[in-house]
């Protein structure tokens, strides 16, 4: 299988995709073209794994990593991703809860496969690689619990000071020597410029052997494809109904895995983008032009982005706004719905559920009755517990912490804090890894 560029460049292999993170041409890597699924091989009722591999297999066609294939599903899904049924009043409503992973959000799947992945790519010199990963609050985390304690990686994760949830900025810091904890004076906005600086600077290239674990990463993307499958196969047993999927939306590439999954022949209906008032996305189907915004502050931070990247793949897969409207629908849901929310579903169904998960509660509650009969599943990317400062006041308890992130505020924590310039980043990667 061959990746190409959604700016045109040349193709390369899944390794190389994986190790590159970003096309030569500043694009995105995108499958050449996406098989179809095969479910031949697989028994009457699969486990998450086995219809995992079923869906990767092609995508490791020619790769140094084929025969790896079990191993790495093995070790990206160690925790359950189960489908909750909801009580509803027409048809079929189902939670997918992606949130049982070490860092109790969905991105902890796709960290992992990425960190399963280069751990096994065999790499040119004996240079350790050093992944550098800006984030906002979830990315990095995951990124760091995946990355932690790997032989022959290094990984930099730079955060706004002050920026991040208490419990996320544990769990951006709490690692061992491998990973380098960077609070950055400055917005996550700054974090990004200053990675994208680091990339493009031809002194710290020679000093370090870089390499990204953002959500442009192929190898973010594709396993985040195989719970859509399973969930969707297993629906599809079950009823012989195709369900349709609410996803809460930031930079895009959760939803983006469900509708590659459903080009690829899963059983999938609808997909619905929930996003929060950060609404290109909408806007652009409705006839705006894609154009980046400055992002705006929302009470579900992951989904603050103002302008998705993963768009672009999208529009290369499948074109541009008036095509894509077929694709694909997309609603905004103001912070007042997400609270309203959380309340509601803590009162009515004791669910307790995290900001941005709310949004596909809400977009759900707002389809008319003859669409709610249809079979429905919303995606739960994160626990509660990591934004319990939103969350407990409005349902009037606390939240049980799950054991992974339990665990994560048990450790110790260190970071250093650096001014947002290259001069201060190459400083502190000098101190923590040239030594
Ligand atoms: C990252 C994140 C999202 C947004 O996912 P995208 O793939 O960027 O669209 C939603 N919810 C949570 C909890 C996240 O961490």
């Amino acid at each position: 299988m061959k990746f190409q560029s959604t700016r045109g460049g040349g193709a390369v292999g899944l390794d190389t995709a994986l190790a590159r993170g970003i096309a030569a041409d500043g694009g995105l890597f995108v499958p050449e073209s996406l098989p179809a699924f095969d479910s031949g091989a697989l028994p009457a009722e699969p486990t998450l794994r086995q219809t995992a591999a079923a869906v990767l297999e092609p995508f490791f066609a020619g790769s140094a990593l084929a025969g790896h294939l079990e191993s790495i599903v093995a070790e990206t899904l160690k925790f359950e991703i189960p489908v909750v049924n909801l009580d509803s009043d027409g048809g079929f409503l189902g939670l997918l809860e992606l949130h049982h992973g070490p860092t109790s959000a969905f991105k902890d799947v796709g960290a992992g496969f990425l960190a399963a992945c280069l751990s096994r790519l065999p790499r040119e010199g004996d240079d350790a690689l050093l992944i550098l990963v800006a984030t906002s609050g979830d990315t990095g985390g995951a990124v760091a619990a995946a990355f932690d304690e790997r032989p022959g990686i290094r990984v930099a994760v730079l955060f706004p000071e002050g920026r991040v949830s208490e419990r996320q900025e544990k769990q951006l810091t709490c690692w061992s020597d491998n990973v380098l904890s960077l609070a950055v004076r400055g917005s996550f906005d700054d974090c990004q410029a200053l990675v994208k600086q680091a990339f493009a600077d031809p002194e710290l290239r020679r000093r370090f052997s870089f390499s990204s674990a953002n959500s442009i990463n192929i190898g973010r993307l594709l396993p985040q494809s195989t719970y859509y499958a399973h969930t969707a196969l297993g629906h599809f047993a079950k009823t012989g109904r195709s369900a349709n999927f609410i996803i809460p939306t930031g930079n895009l590439g959760n939803a983006l895995a469900c509708i590659m999954a459903r080009d690829m022949g899963l059983p999938i209906g609808e997909v619905v983008l929930a996003t929060n008032e950060n609404r290109l996305i909408g806007d652009y189907l409705a006839g705006a032009d894609w154009l980046p915004r400055a992002s705006v502050r929302t009470l579900a931070t992951a989904m603050d982005v103002g302008h998705p990247s993963n768009m672009e793949r999208l529009r290369q897969m499948h074109g541009d706004a008036p095509v894509l409207s077929a694709v694909v629908s997309a609603q905004s849901v103001s912070d007042t719905e997400i609270e309203a929310q959380i309340e509601r579903q803590f009162r009515r169904r004791s669910l307790e559920i995290c900001p941005h998960t709310a949004t596909a509660f809400a977009v759900y509650e707002s389809l008319p009755a003859a669409r709610q009969s249809e079979d429905w599943i919303l995606v739960a990317t994160a626990h509660a517990a990591k934004f319990e400062s939103i969350v407990e006041p409005l349902i009037g308890k606390s939240v049980t912490v799950p054991a992974p992130l339990a665990a994560i505020l048990e450790r110790p924590s260190s970071a250093v804090t650096i001014d947002p310039d290259l001069e201060a980043l190459g400083g502190a990667l000098a101190d923590a890894f040239e030594r």
